[in-house]
Parts: C-alpha cells; sequence; structure tokens
C-alpha cells in the first residue's frame, strides 16, 4: 500500500459504540471519531472477524479504492486501522441504508425525491466512469441514507480500475444476477456500460419501493428472459420519461445504453421539471 498520511488514524481517537449490522467480513459498529484537531465525527466501523493474512488483503482492498474517492455522493472513508484488529473507519449515515428508509417512508417521498437520489447516485457513479472505475454491484443495499436532502453510494468491495484491460473480467462467484447486464452474467464482462445497466436495476428499485427485481424468477432463468427481450416492468411511482431512460439502460448491446454522463443531463432535466410541477 502507498505511504498516506491522510488516512493513518489512532485507535485512541475512537470509541466504538454499538453493533450496526453484520457486514460480509465481520461486524459493523457506530462509534465517535476524534480527529487530530479536536473536532468530533460519527462513524461506522468495520471488523475483519476472522482475519488471516488473505483475508486481511481482501477486506482491506476496498479500503485501498476509497482512499482515491472524494464525490458527495459517496461514502467518506476517515482512516484504516491496519494491525490487528483492523478496522476500516467510515464517515455514519444516520438513516441508514436506502431499502429500508424507501419503505418506512413511502408515504412521504415525493416523486421528485426519489428522482433526486436517483440523480446524485447516477453523479456518483459519472464521477467513477470518469477514473475508470467499475463498481459492478450498484443496488440500494449498497446506498446509505445520510439525510432527507442526501444518498451516498457504498460498498466498493466488488469495484476494480479498468485502467489498462479495458474491461474487468471478475472470477469471484458472490455476483448479483439479478442486477447485471446480460454480458456480465454471460462473459463475466464488467465495463461503465454494464454499470449502467445496473443503475437502471437500482432506479427501478427505488420507484418501486425496494422491491426485489425479478423477485419472481430463480437466478438461473434470469438471462433466458433477458435474451428474449423481457425487461422489468414500470413501476407504479415511476415517471413514463424516466422509464423512457431506463429501457435505454437495458439495451442488449452495451455500446447502445447511454453513457453516466448523458443519464445525469437526463435525471437533471426531469428532477427539474418534476419541482416546478410540485409547486404548481
Ligand atoms: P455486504 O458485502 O454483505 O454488503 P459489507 O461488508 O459491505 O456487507 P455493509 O453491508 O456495508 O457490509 O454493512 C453492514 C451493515 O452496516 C449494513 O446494515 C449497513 O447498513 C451498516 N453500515 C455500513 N456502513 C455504514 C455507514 N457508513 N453508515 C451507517 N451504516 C452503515
Amino acid at each position: 500500500a502507498m505511504y498516506d498520511d491522510k488516512h493513518r488514524i489512532s485507535r485512541d481517537d475512537i470509541v466504538v459504540g454499538r453493533i450496526l449490522g453484520e457486514g460480509f467480513f465481520g461486524e459493523v459498529h457506530d462509534g465517535v471519531y476524534k480527529s487530530p484537531s479536536g473536532e468530533r465525527t460519527r462513524v461506522a466501523i468495520k471488523t475483519c472477524k476472522d482475519c488471516s493474512a488473505e483475508v486481511k488483503g481482501k477486506f482491506l482492498s476496498e479500503a485501498e479504492l476509497m482512499k482515491n474517492l472524494d464525490h458527495p455522493h459517496i461514502v467518506r472513508l476517515i482512516g484504516v486501522i491496519e494491525v490487528d484488529p483492523v478496522w476500516i473507519v467510515m464517515e455514519l449515515y444516520e438513516y441508514g441504508e436506502l431499502g429500508n428508509y424507501l419503505v418506512e417512508q413511502q408515504y412521504i417521498l415525493s416523486t421528485a425525491k426519489l428522482t433526486q437520489y436517483c440523480l446524485q447516485i447516477c453523479k456518483a457513479l459519472a464521477y467513477l466512469e470518469r477514473l475508470n472505475m467499475v463498481h459492478r454491484d450498484i443496488a440500494i443495499r449498497n446506498i446509505l441514507v445520510a439525510s432527507v436532502e442526501c444518498v451516498k453510494l457504498g460498498d466498493f468491495g466488488l469495484s476494480r480500475y479498468i485502467d489498462e484491460q479495458e474491461y474487468y473480467k471478475a472470477s469471484v462467484s458472490r455476483l448479483p444476477i439479478k442486477w447485471m447486464a446480460p454480458e456480465s452474467i454471460n462473459f463475466r464482462r464488467f465495463t461503465s456500460a454494464s454499470d449502467v445497466w445496473m443503475f437502471g436495476v437500482c432506479v427501478w428499485e427505488i420507484f418501486s419501493l425496494a422491491q426485489q427485481p425479478f423477485y419472481w424468477l430463480e437466478n438461473g432463468q434470469v438471462i433466458n428472459q433477458l435474451e428474449s427481450g423481457v425487461r422489468l416492468h414500470k413501476p407504479q411511482r415511476c415517471p413514463t420519461t424516466i422509464y423512457g431512460l431506463l429501457t435505454r439502460c437495458w439495451a442488449y448491446e452495451p455500446h447502445s445504453r447511454p453513457t453516466f454522463g448523458e443519464l445525469v443531463s437526463s435525471f437533471s432535466e426531469i428532477h427539474k421539471m418534476e419541482l416546478e410541477q410540485e409547486t404548481d
């Protein structure tokens, strides 16, 4: 790992609190971090349960990627403690996972608000697209709610830079089939264009208020459906303008899909129109 002063933190500056949930590698706790300047921040602390050298490398690889990211709609890494017990310390987002939030707040959230969340995630992904980074796991389970006005994309556990190879050939089998583009299912091919497909599925989840995509199918049936042209239907709360964009995100050919740059413009315009309609 590169020498990195910014993310070097001391365990003495952290007070660990209650368990927030179970992560892939171990428990996630809340807590408070006191920075060298004396400022206190609420944090989420990821721990690693059976942390052999190999597991530790995988656990820390997510943090390594996050060290280079700085975006208002991406989960912020505060620091890493690399000596046992290894901790990854992130900014805490009190409202938790977007899926639960959508279910709890469904009668309060306007269409404009749901569109705003989509736009924010789209901006985060346009930022990653510019960095040649693929996320590979875009789903509401990986989005956290910081406030009513702000959501954050997290979980870079499957993310990769695609700098030289043009695409990343996946080897892991822990893959979210129902969110994946056909070329990802068939050939394990992941690009910014396959992230665009997944983003479309994630927007579908948001407007269906956290229903599971293709819940009526087994994983093994999904690719046949996609290849015979079947796509997710328009959720009741989804504006037709947005559903039009989703069908383009789900073009079978990766190069026929819009880029995140284009999607940011489209979602911005739709969001603006919805705000105007709300105040009519
Ligand atoms: P998986 O790979 O299975 O998704 P993970 O290791 O990525 O697991 P998370 O899902 O990110 O772990 O975290 C586990 C739990 O901790 C989740 O319920 C999530 O809501 C909570 N959590 C994680 N990070 C934060 C955070 N920054 N703020 C608030 N809650 C968080």
